[in-house]
């Protein structure tokens, strides 16, 4: 699959439908766009595609997809991968798309945090419950702090060469850094509020050993403050069953998850209710002309919160969101087992 295209252009990246939302829903839309002869591009504001099969429950399995009796929802997502090869819609992972305006045009001008922007003739929506992002440290003083000495991800390793790090957080990522820094740090704590874990048999085996080599700490508690002179990180502090315990360090790389966050999407002039945008379930147009939800995000009577009922909803915007992109043209209709061009396609997607 292609891409990331991710230097901001000089001027808006055109296509005919911008694809927000990378979860099952977004990248099935992107096939049935291609199948009825629409360019898409897809963003998604974190990392990896797969939305919530893949942050919420990857390893979980799924019984009730057309034709599939059952797949992990990894499995899934690569399914769907391998399924929009054909049309290698460019995707742009890691932005979150803010803003959405009209042009002169009739079309939408889409901008995103990080300063890509797009131009399409219409958008479909595909973003769940929201963007995924990542459970913050309730703390005050935390914020000031964020991205010198508090973090949320780990952009470059090296930036901890050295350092005194406290990882906080009992999952996969939480344990896999900690593991990974510990070659690099001064020195590493992972700071957990009990000592189980929700992380893979193998990750947990691995920690403890290191623990025991003495490659690294684990302790159980809750951070409760921050001491920051001058705006320096110097120490944690932990409450622990036994009493509250303070910890050096320089910085603190937060692991607590993911949460859901509707965001930006509320802002754009559409009608939200419940957290879902108002769709038309003739063609999950919402209420503006141009603009389509699809999945879990769509709002309507009635609606199932199911993978299957998103591929119905992106399927039957597009053949909308089409008389957009080419308002003088009568859309062919045609089953994708008689297209040939498609036919090719697939197969060279897999030479
Ligand atoms: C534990 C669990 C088990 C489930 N089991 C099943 C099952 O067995 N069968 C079934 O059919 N369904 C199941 N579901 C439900 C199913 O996962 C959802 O219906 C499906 O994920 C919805 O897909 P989606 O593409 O609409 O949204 P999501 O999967 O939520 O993906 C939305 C994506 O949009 C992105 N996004 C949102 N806003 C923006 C923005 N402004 N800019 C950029 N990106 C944005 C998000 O980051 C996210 O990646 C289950 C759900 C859970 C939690």
């Amino acid at each position: 699959m292609t891409t990331p295209a991710d230097t901001p252009p000089a001027s808006p990246i055109s296509t005919d439908v911008l694809i927000i939302g990378a979860g099952p829903v977004g990248l099935f839309a992107a096939f049935e766009a291609g199948v009825i002869g629409l360019s898409s591009q897809i963003v998604d504001n974190i990392e990896r595609v797969g939305g919530q099969c893949i942050e919420l429950y990857p390893d979980k399995p799924i019984y009730d997809i057309p034709a599939i009796p059952v797949c992990t929802a990894r499995e899934l997502v690569d399914r769907l991968v391998e399924q929009i090869r054909p049309f290698a819609p460019p995707l742009h992972l890691g932005h979150r798309v803010e803003t959405v305006e009209r042009l002169d045009n009739g079309h939408w001008l889409a901008r995103t945090d990080k300063g890509l922007a797009f131009e399409a003739a219409a958008i479909l929506i595909a973003g769940g419950n929201g963007s995924f992002v990542p459970q913050r440290l309730l703390l005050e003083e935390a914020v000031p702090l964020e991205g010198r000495h508090v973090h949320y991800s780990v952009p470059k390793l090296d930036d901890f060469a050295g350092k005194k790090v406290i990882v906080a957080g009992g999952g996969d990522s939480a344990l896999d850094w900690a593991l990974a820094l510990r070659k690099v740090a001064q020195h590493v704590t992972l700071v957990h509020r009990r000592s189980g874990f929700s992380a893979a048999d193998s990750s947990v085996a691995n920690m403890r050993r290191a623990v025991e080599a003495r490659e690294m700490d684990f302790a159980v508690g809750t951070i409760t403050s921050l001491s920051a002179p001058d705006g320096q990180l110097q120490s944690v502090e932990l409450r622990q069953a036994e009493g509250s315990a303070h910890l050096e360090a320089d910085h603190v790389l937060v692991l607590f998850g993911l949460v859901a966050d509707l965001g930006p999407i509320a802002k754009w002039g559409i009608e939200v209710q419940g957290g879902r945008i108002t769709v038309d379930t003739s063609n999950y147009e919402s209420t503006c002309p141009g603009i389509f939800a699809a999945g879990d995000i769509a709002g309507y009577p009635n609606k199932q919160k199911l993978i299957l009922s998103g591929f119905h909803e992106a399927s039957l915007a597009l053949r909308k969101a089409y008389n957009y992109a080419f308002p003088d043209k009568k859309r062919v209709h045609i089953h994708s087992s008689y297209d040939t061009k498609l036919a090719e396609r697939v197969a060279a997607s897999h030479a």
